[in-house]
């Protein structure tokens, strides 16, 4: 086939002459990472593709009212029903919500198609990578791939792909938020996006245990470092049992301490799958903690990233803020 010369076109050219979509997004998906395949599922179904999400167990609670109708599992012989995989929003093979017997290996031999907005993305299809550091959020890139297929946005999607561009961009607070990020949000709502039921479902539905697990966790656990520039939590596991909270049920919670004045650095440490998580943000590009992410053998982005710590809390803790404290010293 011929092919356009725009990479946002090709991408849309290779999703739109496949037969039978599979959509892979990272583990523990966020609003960005289900609006990205939903948006994209339902894209496809409109256009007589046929197209299924694949996310290995269930999704956290604030997303269920928005997202269904997902495979949770899959058996080798119907996954060879399948003629083309994608994968969005995710940024190396070992974050990626897979069966157990798929291999990257396969997948990167496979029509693996490679679309994610994290700099660094180390999925490396054999196939078809667009990889868009400058996109707020892997939803603003499809649409941008999409529109390029001269198709329209159904509603259904514009409503998923606005969900991932609030989720990342924090109602369009956070500095990835640029012109083009609202000009496409534009485009969402004139497609009939609308507001009111993912801000009600995503950001005002806390459920009050947790709200009383945060206070609790603002009250005695809330740690300041380089003169009030760091605020920081070790979230200790007896809190989350205390109040039956479900960590990874939440996206928000990081900014808690992003809100308060004068912290530029905010960071929780908890006890997570393979050690401890590290989850960082920056409120000031002078001060990105991507770098520090890396150094700790994680990523992200440069003012939003994370790390697995192997070790203790106290060496967790110990080592970060000390990393962390070099940026204002
Ligand atoms: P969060 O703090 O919300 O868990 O993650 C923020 C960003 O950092 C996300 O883009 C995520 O992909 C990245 N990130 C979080 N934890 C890890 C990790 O352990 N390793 C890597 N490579 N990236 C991470
Ligand atoms: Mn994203």
């Amino acid at each position: 086939m011929s092919f356009s010369a725009d990479i946002h076109c090709q991408a849309a050219e290779l999703l739109l002459a496949s037969k039978k979509v599979l959509i892979f997004t990272h583990q523990r998906p966020d609003g960005d990472a289900l609006g990205s395949s939903f948006g994209l599922k339902y894209f496809l179904e409109h256009n007589g593709i046929k197209a299924e999400v694949f996310i290995p167990g269930s999704i956290p609670h604030r997303h269920t009212k928005l997202f269904s109708g997902f495979f949770s599992r899959i058996s080798a012989e119907e996954l060879s029903t399948f003629d083309t995989f994608a994968a969005v929003d995710c940024a190396n093979p070992a974050r990626l919500g897979v069966p157990d017997f798929l291999t990257i290996d396969a997948l990167r031999q496979s029509r693996f198609i490679n679309i994610d907005h994290h700099g660094g993305n180390s999925m490396e299809s054999g196939f078809f990578n667009l990889v868009s550091p400058d996109s707020s959020s892997c939803c603003e890139l499809l649409v941008d791939i999409l529109t390029c297929a001269g198709k329209e946005i159904p509603e259904k999607c514009a409503q998923f792909f606005m969900t991932g561009m609030m989720t990342d961009t924090g109602c369009f607070r956070f500095s990835n938020t640029k012109a083009h990020t609202l000009r496409t949000a534009a485009l969402l709502l004139e497609a009939g996006a609308q507001l009111e039921p993912i801000v009600n479902a995503v950001f005002f539905s806390k459920p009050v245990t947790q709200m009383r697990f945060e206070n609790e966790l603002m009250q005695n656990h809330l740690k300041f470092a380089s003169e009030g520039k760091i605020a920081y939590a070790v979230i200790p596991d007896e809190l989350t049992e205390k109040h039956n909270f479900n960590i990874k049920e939440d996206e928000g919670l990081i900014d808690l301490l992003r809100e308060i004045d004068g912290v530029i650095i905010a960071v929780l440490l908890y006890h997570g799958p393979g050690g401890i998580k590290i989850s960082m943000r920056s409120k000031d590009s002078r001060f990105p903690v991507g770098p520090v992410a890396r150094a700790f053998n994680g990523g992200g982005h440069e003012l939003a990233a994370g790390a697995t710590f192997e070790g203790t809390a106290e060496e967790a803790e110990k080592a970060l803020i000390a990393k962390l404290s070099d940026l204002f010293a």
